[in-house]
């Protein structure tokens, strides 16, 4: 969601005249997109701004956009003097022509508007949140949902793919809400529309939430060359009194029962979640529910998180965090060592299989390197490919966290 917003102001900044500077200390102006999902984003906002005091000179500008402007808003510029504006969220037009004023030699050659960076295109097509799960603060910093026109989504990605992305990424804070505006259509459907763009290698979609996925989106994917074979579907926690309690709207058994269709459908999913330990009343036992939900499911990748109260949210304001932060860190780390066991195990299954890899780029160490339909990372080893380029690779090596062999 932060990469398409970037993405955003960024294409706006560049058809403006400006143009992208790596090196900090060869830039103009400095623009934070910041995250508060958890109190450990939101301080990295805040040692990032103490560090760019040294960088502050009355010629350069300092700005600040993402969701922590929802959040602290006007208070930012009093605590940070060195601060010179903070932007709202798809709000910046204003921003930019403030900077119109103050630097005027963005008016010299417009460079071509060209934001996407890579072959990926990052496409907003719900913003925002109508679930309350209890542990978040996404709908108070991203508001209520709203939907973008599939006709504009289609237009969009269609100019992304004729300027050069070869994957679209359709975003929402929960992707299975989407409904077109004009016809009511949900996401099956935007799918279906999206994946005939002529040019166009693969298509994923992020966030999917449990309580929404539809199953016809399931057989949509299963049916389709383009559409990755991955489902990014938190489950937060594998015990129903956790899951109640943090206003999911699901039990543990609909979360297993989507699993065994999508699986049943795709054998080879990619399947990727979420999950918060020590949220405010987790015992032991509920603890190990999840451990126990971990070992059965088999996912190729956990986010895990130990829970931080937000202000403002049912959680943070009304229930103590009364799982001590040592036990915390014990539970997390518990989980990292299972999860590390199990995805060396998962993509040990792939050595010796035919993948086919859409090239990203080149890692550090100038290998070429792209994503199966699975979503799992692959390094093309002893070849040159160009990013947009779909190879057929056979694994030969496989770490938990990618998989690296020859193209075949
Ligand atoms: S569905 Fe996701 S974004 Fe929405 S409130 Fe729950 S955790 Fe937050």
């Amino acid at each position: 969601m932060n990469l398409a917003d970037s993405e955003s102001l960024s294409r706006q900044l560049l058809a403006a005249g400006y143009a992208e500077e790596k090196d900090l200390q060869r830039a103009d102006i400095a623009v934070l997109n910041t995250c508060v999902v958890r109190q450990q984003s939101e301080d990295k906002v805040y040692s990032k701004l103490h560090e760019l005091r040294e960088w502050k000179t009355p010629e350069r500008t300092i700005a600040v956009t993402g969701c922590i402007v929802k959040k602290e808003g006007d208070r930012l510029l009093e605590r940070f003097p060195q601060l010179d504006a903070v932007v709202p969220i798809g709000e910046y037009r204003p921003f930019i022509e403030t900077l119109e004023s103050r630097y005027d030699y963005a008016h010299g050659e417009p460079l071509p508007a060209a934001g996407r960076t890579g072959i990926s295109y990052y496409v907003n097509v719900i913003q925002g949140c109508d679930h309350n799960c209890t542990f978040c603060i996404v709908p108070q910093v991203r508001g209520r949902e709203v939907c973008v026109p599939a006709a504009q989504v289609l237009q969009r990605c269609r100019r992304a793919v004729a300027e050069g992305a070869r994957e679209v990424v359709l975003l929402g804070q929960n992707v299975d809400d989407y409904r077109d505006p004009a016809s009511g259509s949900g996401l099956a459907a935007l799918v279906r529309q999206v994946e005939g763009i002529p040019g166009l290698l693969r298509l994923r979609f992020i966030t999917s939430h449990p309580q929404d996925l539809e199953m016809e989106l399931l057989d949509v994917m299963a049916a389709s060359d383009v559409v990755a074979h991955e489902l990014q579907l938190p489950i937060q926690s594998g015990d129903d009194f956790m899951l109640k309690r943090m206003a999911r709207g699901y039990q543990v058994r609909h979360y297993r029962s989507i699993v065994e269709r999508a699986r049943a459908a795709m054998p080879d999913l990619g399947l990727y979640t979420d999950v918060i330990v020590g949220f405010p009343g987790e015992t032991e036992e509920m603890f190990l529910n999840t451990r126990r939900l971990l070992e059965d499911l088999e996912f190729d990748v956990v986010h895990l998180a130990q829970y931080s109260p937000r202000p403002g949210t049912h959680a943070g304001e009304h229930w103590p965090d009364d799982v001590p932060a040592e036990e915390k860190r014990r539970r997390l780390n518990d989980l990292l060592e299972l999860q590390r066991a199990i995805a060396g195990r998962k993509t040990a299954r792939w050595v010796g299989r035919r993948v086919d890899v859409l090239v990203e780029g080149d890692d550090e160490l100038g290998r070429p390197y792209g994503r199966n339909r699975q979503g799992k990372r692959v390094v093309v080893k002893r070849a040159r490919v160009q990013p947009g380029r779909m190879v057929q690779v056979l694994v030969e090596e496989a770490t938990p966290g990618q998989l690296a062999g020859s193209a075949a």
